[in-house]
């Protein structure tokens, strides 16, 4: 996969979220307010959607700049959520891009009694392995609550993506497209596990993981 995206280059980065966010708007990934995308320059600034505006309808001069300490650089207030992507960046040093969403069917698994919280998600498939691996369930936590970065911070380090139970995933990436390829292809296994509810499932075995590991290293490195 390639990402040609300088993050030197500010206005690239604008451009680039703007772009994918008003995608995932328009195929029904992000609906209303929800969601937020976020890119890390190499100055570690950080590049987010701003609080209450439509991923359908940004403007790329009013999203959110802050420094590495959270700090307001410029545009407008930052997503509230922007904490945990603050939490994700400083547990995975190669992160360069985020996204959160509310998506249909990963927020229906997160919401679904009696998952494994190690793994809230089986093998389906051998994509959901290299581009996801083991995606750990967060426990609930209230929007806006501080607590939620400690949790994070705990996993995020050997998991670039996260499900938060009773709202929706997390993932990061060495770009932000690596990070939307992965939260699109969790949304889509999210979807088959729905559909197969029901249905006599084989997921991926430990030998044939174990294989597409050896091929393609783990998904927590990318
Ligand atoms: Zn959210």
């Amino acid at each position: 996969m390639t990402d040609t995206l300088d993050t030197h280059d500010l206005n690239a980065a604008r451009a680039s979220i703007v772009r994918h966010s008003r995608s995932l708007f328009e195929r029904g990934l992000a609906t209303g307010s929800s969601g937020n995308v976020s890119i890390r320059m190499d100055d570690d600034s950080i590049l987010i959607t701003p609080t209450n505006v439509s991923l359908g309808d940004l403007n790329p001069l009013r999203l959110a700049h802050l420094d590495s300490a959270g700090n307001r650089l410029g545009g407008e207030a930052p997503s509230k959520e922007a904490f945990l992507h603050r939490a994700l960046y400083a547990a995975r040093p190669t992160a360069r891009g985020i996204v959160h969403l509310h998506a249909t069917y990963s927020a229906a698994v997160s919401c679904m009694d009696g998952l494994d919280p190690a793994q809230c998600l089986p093998p389906l498939t051998a994509y959901f392995v290299m581009k996801i691996g083991r995606l750990p369930l967060i426990p609930y936590h209230r929007p806006g609550d501080a607590a939620l970065a400690d949790t994070i911070v705990d996993l995020a380090a050997d998991h670039a993506a996260l499900l938060l139970a009773n709202h929706g995933p997390i993932v990061a990436g060495t770009s932000l497209e690596q990070a939307l390829y992965a939260i699109e292809e969790l949304e889509e296994t999210a979807k088959l596990y729905l559909m197969l509810r029901g249905s006599p499932t084989r997921p991926l075995d430990g030998a044939q993981i174990a294989n597409l590991h050896a091929v393609f290293g783990p998904a927590s490195q990318r």
